[in-house]
């Protein structure tokens, strides 16, 4: 007979809205009859409601790995197992992804099944690092469900001050803009990597994210400290057959308020007998015209890659966006691929010897000044350096649910 359930007020408010809840996912579990998990769960919920009352978090980290590494565990020791036993530990497991998070469905059925075996069933598919979260082990468990996770072919991810998990987009396997093997280039740089990743031993966090083209679907620029997005650097492929087509279903005034004046540099005109006009040496490779019209334009032929270092979240001077160190990278051979990695192993040596300690590359480099850094990286300065791509990633707004409400009576007025 499994525990009864405790009463929750306060979470049950949060299945009452239009979206889908986690908490629903989490009563689901709960009410799993003969699983092992099913009390877990129960008291899982318990301290969630209690943490909502409270306002407070009642988790603790310590000191949890499996053999052979140093991190990639996050140990979650409950600070009210009197009142919640059944979920005393509830421990983190960060599984790195495939490349482009391509999965088959029996992998994913394999994963779940060892999980509903040893943890709580829940799964997060993707954590905000990157990883598979499987989240609610006890720490007799982490070591089995880890060996069995392993077995499918999967490792753990960063964790700590260590090169963190990596990310690349979906890429060419189902997205025509890609410039550059997304795949590859992560591979080749986490399995370089593997043992800062499972050793900590930074300063702080370094992150690799790899994009297959300058939309950037992995916020790389702001969120890695080494960012490469793959772009390329003649001119872009225009067929006229499809602008006219276009042009045709839409109208020119469309094309021109939606496409032609949206452009940030002004390259782009439409010719009388609409057709484009391309001023290639002035497009930034924004991608907003190949986006809109994707019949019609797509990437250049001559493509490669940008890197850019030094993008991260708020921390201790604010947002940074990575800067552009290497404008254009062809990767064309297996040489080019080893003068990435090298270049990857320069500057995490350098990060590991020069930061401080809590600092991240992005940080160390306002500290240390942009010209420093490139020069001891052993770049030689080019003018498409670009130290700021864009301003902001985000607006901050401290109050926001009141600005949010303001903007709900605005549209209602
Ligand atoms: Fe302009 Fe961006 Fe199109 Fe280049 S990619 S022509 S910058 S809109």
């Amino acid at each position: 007979m499994s525990k009864s359930m405790h009463k929750t007020p306060m979470l049950d408010q949060l299945e009452s809205g239009p979206w889908p809840s986690f908490v629903t996912g989490l009563k689901r579990l709960a009410t799993d009859e003969g699983k092992q998990y099913q009390d877990t769960m129960v008291d899982l919920l318990g301290q969630l409601e209690l943490s909502y009352n409270t306002r407070k978090g009642y988790w603790k980290g310590g000191t949890l790995s499996v053999f052979g590494y140093g991190g990639g565990i996050i140990p979650r020791f409950s600070e009210v197992a009197d009142q919640f036993p059944a979920s005393k530990e509830f421990h983190t497991l960060r599984i790195m992804p495939p490349a482009g998070m391509h999965y088959n469905t029996k992998i994913l059925r394999q994963l779940c099944d060892i999980w509903e075996k040893h943890g709580s069933g829940l799964i997060a598919f993707h954590g905000q690092s990157g990883d598979i979260m499987f989240q609610g082990a006890t720490s007799e468990k982490v070591q089995e469900s880890f060996d069995e996770i392993n077995e499918l072919g999967f490792d753990l991810g960063g964790a700590g001050p260590a090169v963190r998990t990596g990310m690349s987009c979906v890429g060419a396997a189902r997205c025509e803009q890609s410039c550059a093997n997304e795949q590859k280039i992560l591979r080749l740089l986490v399995n370089n990597f593997l043992d800062d990743m499972h050793r900590p031993a930074l300063p702080y966090k370094f992150k690799f994210k790899v994009s297959g083209c300058s939309n950037d679907c992995m916020n790389s620029i702001q969120r890695s400290d080494m960012s490469i997005i793959g772009t390329w650097r003649d001119d872009m492929n225009v067929d006229q057959q499809e602008v006219k087509a276009f042009v045709g279903q839409k109208g020119r005034k469309y094309v021109i308020d939606n496409v032609i004046t949206r452009c940030p540099t002004k390259a782009l005109s439409l010719n009388d007998d609409d057709t484009l006009a391309v001023d290639n040496p002035n497009c930034v490779r924004c991608m907003h015209c190949i986006n809109v019209m994707t019949k019609a334009l797509s990437p250049g032929d001559d493509k490669g890659v940008t890197i850019l270092i030094g993008g991260k979240r708020t921390l201790k001077i604010g947002d940074t966006m990575g800067t552009v160190v290497v404008p254009f990278m062809k990767l064309d051979t297996e040489e080019a691929y080893e003068e990435l990695k090298e270049l990857a192993e320069t500057i995490i040596d350098f990060f590991a010897d020069n930061a401080l300690e809590h600092e991240r590359t992005g940080e160390m480099i306002e500290r240390i000044g942009l010209a420093n850094f490139i020069k001891a990286i052993g770049l030689d300065v080019d003018p498409n350096m670009i130290s700021n791509p864009r301003e902001s990633s985000y607006l901050r707004i401290d109050d926001w649910d009141k600005e949010a409400a303001k903007w709900n009576d605005r549209k209602a007025a």
